[in-house]
């Protein structure tokens, strides 16, 4: 309460900001998730690997825009790509054009793909997907995992508690098989044995991102990927949050079959613009092929965008090349470890891989976590998560409400190490009750 008091004190702009904003957006709000109570805290500005509140604190930018902002605000790559293309080629064409065959082009010989097709969002990647898998199959179910998140009318649990339940869906749940608990291949394995008849695809998350950082083991993703094949479906990776982890995305890395059946990307490969893509196969992309005489159709006028094809170009190409890939998920997994080293024994535990954080607070300080299953079991405490909120934005530290970082590329090694130093002392000050 005294937190949450200090808070309110210390953010009068956001507050006023946000009892405007609720006479014109449903609670304020046009991304739930941003939600936060008593209000969510009001962003002005963003510079690098910070960015400033509306009442003029800075604090470094652990939120990363949920893992679309690795290249960090402004980034001088991005910059000057989305500038010229503003100044040299305009905004949409209206037409193809050559930029979004080169970006094709990268995003492919990255990750392995023969075909691929550019979406606005990770939801309209993974939906269009679904809709590739269902017409190639001839099959309508689609089996997913609980705690999986693949956008915002395709969640399936794992919330932590904090935030709002899933949007009311678009799509039918009758068509979803879902499995329960990730990382049980013989729940997986007996799932999709079950509805295989009818079965188009199995989607899953190589890690569940939203659903708290939590690693998918080799074992298990290699099982539910064979299963999918035995039963006649297709595989479906999601790797729309994963993709930054490893060069070639996080199946690659973790030796799933490459090219997979399908894979859904999005968040950073834009640039930082609204972006999202789908590919694979060329035999199942080819449902797409609009020379086809049965194609189906998937359209988006902004699908391929001039700005997000020259900004996701330039940041693949000349930005986040594979040995910067590697080398900033080492720094990911140092400071995670060193975090987890400091939370030993307490109620509070760190998963996640590489540059993905997840930040858990449960009453029995589990810290294996393998699903969703084993915090609710543990207990979650989001009295503690909030606490920890509201302290760190005191430390100037932006950080997901719900327990989540993703890094910046170029965040000052400074600011890893002054971060874990207020985690030690937020530890060490609450230590009865952690
Ligand atoms: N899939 C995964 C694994 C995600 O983490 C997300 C977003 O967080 C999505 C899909 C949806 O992407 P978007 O928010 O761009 O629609």
């Amino acid at each position: 309460a005294a937190a949450e008091a200090r808070f309110i004190a210390n953010n009068p702009r956001s507050k006023q900001l946000h009892e405007l904003a609720v006479g014109v957006l449903p609670g304020g709000n046009t991304r739930s998730l941003l939600h936060t109570s008593p209000f969510p805290l009001s962003m002005k500005q963003g510079k690098g690997a910070y960015v400033w509140d509306e009442d003029g604190h800075k604090y470094v930018d652990f939120v990363g825009e949920l893992s679309a902002g690795l290249y960090g605000h402004s980034h001088p790559a991005i910059r000057a790509a989305i500038v010229s293309t503003l100044d040299g080629v305009g905004l949409s064409l209206g037409s193809t054009t050559a930029q979004e065959q080169r970006f094709a082009a990268a995003l492919c010989a990255r990750f392995g793909l023969a075909r691929v097709r550019m979406t606005n969002s990770g939801t309209e990647a993974n939906l269009h997907a679904l809709a590739a898998a269902r017409r190639f199959t001839g099959r309508r179910k689609v089996a997913v995992f609980a705690g999986g998140y693949h956008g915002a009318v395709l969640s399936f649990g794992g919330d932590d508690g904090g935030a709002p339940a899933p949007a009311p869906n678009t799509v039918d749940r009758a068509d979803f098989v879902v499995v329960a608990p990730y990382n049980d291949v013989a729940a997986a394995r007996a799932a999709i044995a079950a509805a295989a008849p009818d079965l188009a695809a199995v989607l899953v998350e190589p890690m569940q991102g939203a659903g708290g950082c939590i690693r998918g083991t080799r074992d298990f993703l290699r099982a539910v990927q064979d299963a999918a094949r035995a039963a006649g479906a297709l595989f479906v990776l999601d790797e729309v949050m994963t993709s930054r982890l490893a060069p070639g995305g996080l199946g690659a890395a973790l030796g799933l079959d490459c090219p997979p059946d399908l894979v859904s990307l999005g968040k950073y490969l834009g640039g930082g613009l609204a972006f999202g893509a789908f590919g694979g196969r060329a035999d199942v992309m080819a449902v797409y092929d609009p020379r086809a005489p049965n194609a189906l159709a998937h359209s988006g006028t902004f699908n391929n965008n001039t700005l997000a094809m020259h900004a996701g170009c330039a940041g693949l190409a000349g930005v986040f090349t594979p040995d910067v890939c590697v080398a900033f998920n080492a720094e990911g997994d140092t400071l995670r470890a060193r975090l987890a080293a400091l939370a030993r024994g307490t109620r509070l535990a760190f998963t996640g891989r590489g540059s993905l954080i997840g930040l858990h607070f449960t009453q029995r300080g589990v810290h294996v976590v393998a699903s969703s299953d084993d915090l609710a079991r543990a207990g979650r405490r989001t009295d503690l998560r909030d606490l920890f909120w509201f302290e760190m934005l005191e430390e100037g530290f932006w950080i997901t409400r719900r327990g989540f970082i993703a890094l910046i590329l170029d965040t000052p090694d400074d600011e890893l190490d002054r971060f874990v130093g207020a985690v030690a002392a937020f530890l060490e000050r609450h230590r009865e009750i952690m």
